[in-house]
Parts: structure tokens; sequence; C-alpha cells
């Protein structure tokens, strides 16, 4: 559902909505029981009362709501609206009834003078439903308290209510009613508060759904998809996913942590925000592409820990530069070749110029030391024990503790058996593995086609890497495109997969398959895809199969 309204500013936030408790209700207009004398003097004192505690909350919220609350603390001795409470009492009301009455005419006769005076109108009766709350002697609803952050849902705000709001806890604001010159807009705008006012259908929003409000388009999406809310965040929203976000699990409690893919450290909010339990892959290139030498080592350092930081004391798998194929660097030697993806690819391009590898893996082993991420490090390109055995041996001779390789290249896939014991953990890219598997540019539109992991052979390959890791206790994650559909994934866990790292956008979806199946029928649906002809008869089969 997307709700149209008047967007306060340009930002973006995503959270679970919380409404605001309805306001202090109408009082009756029943005749007093009690003397006028008698209720005068109780509205007096709640009159003198709420004027203090106005300019109060103005002294402490500063800035331009100082102004406002005073304004509206002069609205509570407005000696007309005081006159008109003293008749109605006169005439017999409850002191109660009188002071709503009176502001209320107060309110109307603003109302009727133009879009300004009329956005005070709201101010006026938050002055009356004060001085009500103080004569019944109730506490006023205020903003609800929630330990974790929430967008506030409202009929409208109060001055006071907007200027006192923990930004901490309210990550925006959607009202019914208000206009861009009411109060709520100015604090908001003020205060750096993503909102969107005159929202007209937020009244149907309950708590507890999840709320895109985005400022700059002046609309709320509840319910909004993943991709939305990725959309949301990569814009640089403040972001709390939709609830609950469980750690990824088999119906048998076998865990399955599920992980991101990110290109830099800003992606790393938005992938926690989804659920992420770590990052997977974080691909290293973005520090390099631009670049016409490798960034110092500092630079690099302080990239990384600012990635690592989002992620503290959870795992965090790091590639080393993987250049060459689409992303030619000049200062890696990188000149024309006439099949870049067979070319000096990944860890070929970084041996031949081994002082851009030791200052990478230097800045990790820093950023590492900074962080006390749980860091794991791998190369791209491996093909075999002579290269896996270099990256190893030199990524632990410069201090870093976790350290595999990706298999990508079927060569290694088919030598699982060997490599694996050599490494703390690999990491399989189905997006190159099956590029190379079924000799296919993944560039290249004409053979898209054949670049489809569900190939019988490129699992096959999969299922080598799965046994040789659980033999030699290895652990094994699935980094490519593939582990984001949901039938691959309970594919890939089924062949050996001990975590799954994928787009933060598929996280739910994979993280729902995994829950409606046991560790035994991922095993079976796999070895069901594994004797199929084609890529879309091992897809039907196991779709077929988990229904
Ligand atoms: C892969 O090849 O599957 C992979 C994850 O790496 P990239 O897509 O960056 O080549
Ligand atoms: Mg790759």
């Amino acid at each position: 559902m997307q709700i149209s309204g008047i967007g306060v500013g340009r930002g973006v936030a995503v959270g679970p909505a919380l409404r605001m408790p309805d306001p202090i209700g109408e009082p009756p207009d029943a005749e007093s029981q009690a003397e006028a004398s008698t209720e005068y003097r109780r509205v007096d004192e709640a009159l003198s009362t709420v004027t203090g505690e106005l300019v109060e909350l103005g002294h402490k919220a500063g800035g331009d709501a100082e102004g406002i609350l005073e304004a509206q603390s002069l609205m509570a001795q407005d000696p007309a609206v005081v006159d008109d409470i003293a008749r109605r009492i006169g005439d017999g009301k409850t002191s109660e009834r009188a002071v709503f009455e009176a502001y209320e005419e107060y309110a109307t006769v603003l109302e009727g003078l133009g879009e300004n005076p009329a956005a005070r109108g709201v101010d006026v009766r938050d002055v009356a439903r004060r001085v009500i709350a103080r004569l019944r002697g109730v506490a006023l609803p205020t903003v609800p308290d929630s330990d974790a952050p929430f967008v506030l849902v409202a009929n409208d705000l109060a001055p006071a209510d907007t200027a006192t709001l923990d930004l901490t806890k309210v990550l925006a604001v959607v009202t019914r009613d208000g206009s861009t010159s009411s109060h709520t807009a100015i604090l908001a705008r003020n205060k750096n508060l993503v909102a969107v006012v005159g929202a007209k259908g937020s009244d149907a929003i309950v708590n507890g759904q999840t709320v895109i409000v985005d400022a700059e388009q002046g609309i709320v999406v509840v319910d909004p998809t993943a991709d939305a809310v990725v959309a949301a965040a990569e814009r640089g929203g403040r972001v709390v996913a939709p609830q609950p976000l469980t750690p990824g699990t088999l119906a048998d409690g076998t865990r399955v942590p599920l992980l991101a893919n990110v290109g830099s450290p800003e992606e790393a909010a938005p992938a926690v925000a989804l659920g992420a339990e770590g990052v997977g892959l974080f691909r290293t290139e973005f520090l390099y592409l631009d670049a016409r030498s490798a960034p110092p080592i500092d630079l690099q350092r302080s990239r990384y820990r600012d990635l690592m930081s989002a992620f503290s004391g959870r795992k965090v798998v790091v590639r080393v530069l993987d250049a060459g194929a689409d992303k030619q660097l000049a200062f890696l030697g990188h000149t024309h070749e006439e099949n870049p993806a067979l070319g000096r690819r990944g860890i070929r391009a970084l041996r031949e110029h081994e002082g851009v590898l030791r200052d990478q893996l230097t800045a990790l082993a820093g950023a590492q030391e900074d962080t006390g991420a749980d860091l794991w490090v791998m190369a791209p390109m491996v093909a075999d024990v002579d290269e896996t055995e270099y990256f190893v041996s030199l990524a632990r001779s410069l201090g870093l503790r976790t350290v595999g390789i990706t298999v990508e290249v079927p060569s290694a896939a088919v030598l699982a058996d060997q490599i694996a014991p050599l490494c703390d953990f690999v990491s399989i890219g189905t997006n190159d593995l099956t590029q190379y598997t079924l000799a296919a540019d993944r560039q290249l539109g004409s053979v898209a086609q054949y670049q489809d992991p569900w190939h019988p052979s490129v699992l096959r390959l999969i299922k080598l890497i799965g046994d040789a890791a659980g033999a030699s206790r290895t652990p094994v994650g699935v980094c490519g495109e593939s582990a984001s559909d949901p039938l691959m994934a309970v594919v890939l866990v089924g062949l050996g997969a001990d975590d799954l790292s994928m787009s933060p956008g598929a996280l739910a979806d994979v993280r729902a398959t995994l829950a409606r199946v046991t560790l035994q029928q991922a095993r079976e649906l796999a070895a069901m895809a594994l004797v199929q002809r084609s890529a879309a008869d091992a897809r039907a089969a196991v779709a077929d199969a988990i229904g």
C-alpha cells in the first residue's frame, strides 16, 4: 500500500510503525455539579501549570522550538480565551467542557483565517488538551516508549511532541493532518527529521507494520518489498528492517548463516538492517577502479575498518583485488587481451605485482587489529595447489588469521581434495565457475543461456568441492549469485555449503525457503538435481519436489 502526503525535506527512512496513542477525548457536555468559583479556581491553576510546562519545554528544546512553545504558552494566558472560559463556567459548564469549547472556538476562528493561522489551530488544541489532562489529573498521551527505533505515526503532532522527540529512537514521522507550514513540519525540518505530513490514508497503518517514509517523493510505502527497502537504504536512509530477522536455520535446526555480498563499506548498514549475519564476499575492487596507482595502505585500512566496524564480532570475508577480465588496471600491467576472462585475472595479476597484494593484505591485517572483526581473507581465480600455497602462506605471514580461496576456476573444483586441506576455508564463486565450466563469457548476451548454475555440470563440481571440504573439515561457503535463488540455496546446502552469501535483498526469501527443509531433505533434493540432464530439468525437479 502506498499513501501520499507532503514530504518534509528529502530524506528516507524505514522501520516499524508505532502509533501515537489517541488524544485525550472530548469532555461531555454535562452540567457542572460544583460551584462556579471552584471550577474557575481549578482552571486558573491548570492554565498556569500548563504555561510553565510549555515555557520549560521550550527552554529545553531551544532553537525554533523555543519560540513556538513560548507562543503556545501565551495561548494558555490569552485574556480573550480566559474570559470566554469564565463565561462558560458561569453558564454552568464544567471546567473541562468550558476549556474545550473556548479553545475549540479559538482554533476554528484561526482556521478560518487561511493556511498559516489554520496550522496554529493544532497548537491551540494542544493547549486545551494539556489543560484538560491537568484538570482530570491524568497524564497526557505522549510519544510511545520503545527500546527499538520506530516510525512515529500520528493524527497530528503538537509542537511540544515534535520538539522533544528522541531522535535516537524516532526514525521518521508520518501525520494524517498537517501541512508544510504546520509546526510539526517546521520542527521536523529543523531537526533534519524525515517526515511526511498530511498523509490522509495513514489511519490504516497499524503498529508493527514496516513502512518506508520517503520525504523526497512525499509517500509512505506500507509493507514494502525487500528491494524497495534496499533501494531506500542505498539512498542513505536510516533503515530498521522488518522483524523478525532470525538467523538462517533449516527446519531441523541446522544453522546456515546467511551473509551479504557487498561492494563498498556504505553497503554494510543496509545489509545489517536486512538481517545479514556477516559478510560472505566483500569485493574490494571499488578501491582501485578509478585509481592510477594502488591506493595507499592507510586509506585502504580505514575503508576496511569502516566495513568491519559495522559487523563487529561477526564474520567478514574479504576478497583481495580481482582485477582483469572486465576490470583492467594499468598499474597491474594490463594490456589488450583477446579473451580477457581467460587472461591475467585475479591471483595471476596479483602474483606478478606482489607489492600491490602485500599492501592490501597489510591494510587488511591492520583493520583486523583495529576492529577485532572476525576477518577471513580469500584470493580470487586460484586454479591449483601452487597458487593456493602461495596465497595462504603470504597472507598468514602478513598477520591474517583465516585465509582461504575462492573456488571459481573448474580446475580448483576438480582438485578440491588437494586444495581444501591447505585452506582455513573455501568459498564457491558460482558466477565464474559457471562461465568457465560452460565456456560461455558471462559478459556476452549471446551466450547468456549457458550462464545457468543449475546446469548439472556445475552442480557436480560444487558437489566435488562440498565433499572435499567435508572430508578435510574445511568450512565451505557459496558467494556467487546462485545463493540468492531460494531453491538453489537449498540445493547448495544439500551439496555441502555451510553458509551462503548473497545480495542483501535476497536474504528474506532465502531465509524463508531454507526454514522449510531439513538437512536430509536438502541432500535428497541436491541428489535429485545432480542426475538431471539440463539446467531447466534440475530446477523443475527441485521446484516440483519442494512444492
Ligand atoms: C563469482 O565468480 O561467483 C563471484 C562471486 O565473484 P565475481 O562475481 O565478483 O566474479
Ligand atoms: Mg568471480
